[in-house]
């Protein structure tokens, strides 16, 4: 059996799984893989699956499968699996991260000192206390970060879909109500054909002025040249992205745009998960092969 280690992983993975067949990294020798490992960077498309002939198992190291074209692959008796569990400790402590940075000027006041500035009077913080945070996918990510805003405090809300009932936040039924209410947005929601391009002009119309907006979940879930719009309008304060419409970003509008905070699609990216991941793809190899 092959195993044809696409993307990044922790660098332990090719001898922990080399017990249990052939491992490489060569993705010439995609036609002779059993099982491929993809993270966001493989685009496993339906070309991709078809020059695949002896592909029986896709494993997504990470949660979205959204880089996957897991209805052709699975009409092929292809297995997907992903790792979904495993990463969401990584991405909600980002995810704070980014909203403590945004509002409190971290990245711009770091700058400024190395450009020999010092702006005490301009850089105004505004805390978290009392501030509203909406969340936009209150699943596993969206949980692990409003059990992280209570701490400070925030007060929270999510939005329904496939969502009825949560210890750590009111649920509104309403995406303008959610938005209108919120003073900081998160967005946690898969890419599906519903959630593409949600944030957008109308949408951002109904966001309060002067709310922060923080994607770590799917950059086409929002439209990039609206979310540039309303931070030049003031309709925003600030957006933080770890997410793009691809990876990198060809000459995305918020590259530009004022009051930005922009990652390289790291909030998977710890050490941490990374083993995590590695531990879980070991156990559904194991179960594949059948070898413990
Ligand atoms: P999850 O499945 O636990 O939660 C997603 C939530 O989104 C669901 O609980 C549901 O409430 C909501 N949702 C589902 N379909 C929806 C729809 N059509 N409209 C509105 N809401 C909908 O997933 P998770 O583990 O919390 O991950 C959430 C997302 O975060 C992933 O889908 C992925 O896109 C993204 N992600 C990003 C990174 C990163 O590196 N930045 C890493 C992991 C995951």
């Amino acid at each position: 059996m092959l195993m044809l280690i696409s993307d990044a992983f922790d660098e332990s993975l090719p001898q922990v799984l080399s017990r249990y067949g052939e491992v490489t990294a060569d993705k010439k020798r995609l036609p002779d893989a059993e099982v491929v490992l993809v993270r966001s960077k493989t685009k496993a498309t339906k070309d991709y699956i078809d020059g695949a002939k002896k592909l029986k198992l896709i494993i997504r190291g990470g949660v979205g499968l959204d880089n996957i074209d897991v209805e052709h692959a699975e009409k092929k008796g292809i297995k997907v699996l992903n790792t979904a569990d495993a990463s969401t400790t990584a991405v909600a402590e980002l995810t704070f991260a980014m909203m403590i940075a945004l509002p409190n000027h971290l990245v711009k006041a770091h700058n400024s000192m190395k450009e020999g500035k010092w702006l005490k009077s301009e850089l105004e913080r505004t805390e978290l206390l009392g501030k509203t945070l909406g969340i936009l996918g209150m699943g596993r990510i969206g949980t692990a970060l409003a059990i992280r805003a209570r701490a400070f405090r925030m007060r929270i809300l999510a939005w329904k879909p496939l969502v009825y009932f949560s210890d750590f936040a009111t649920i509104v039924n309403d995406l303008q109500e959610i938005l209108g209410a919120s003073d900081y947005v998160s967005m946690h929601m898969p890419l599906v054909d519903s959630t593409r391009g949600i944030i957008n002009k109308t949408s951002l119309s109904w966001m309060k002025k002067g709310a922060y907006l923080i994607n770590t979940g799917r950059g086409e879930c929002i439209v990039e040249v609206d979310v540039a719009e309303a931070l030049r309008q003031g309709q925003l304060s600030g957006y933080a992205a770890d997410v793009w419409y691809s990876d990198p970003p060809v000459n995305s509008p918020i590259m530009n745009a004022p009051n930005t905070l922009m990652l390289p699609h790291i909030g998977a990216s710890t050490k941490e998960n990374m083993l995590r991941i590695g531990e879980i793809i070991e156990k559904i190899i194991q179960e594949y092969t059948g070898k413990y």
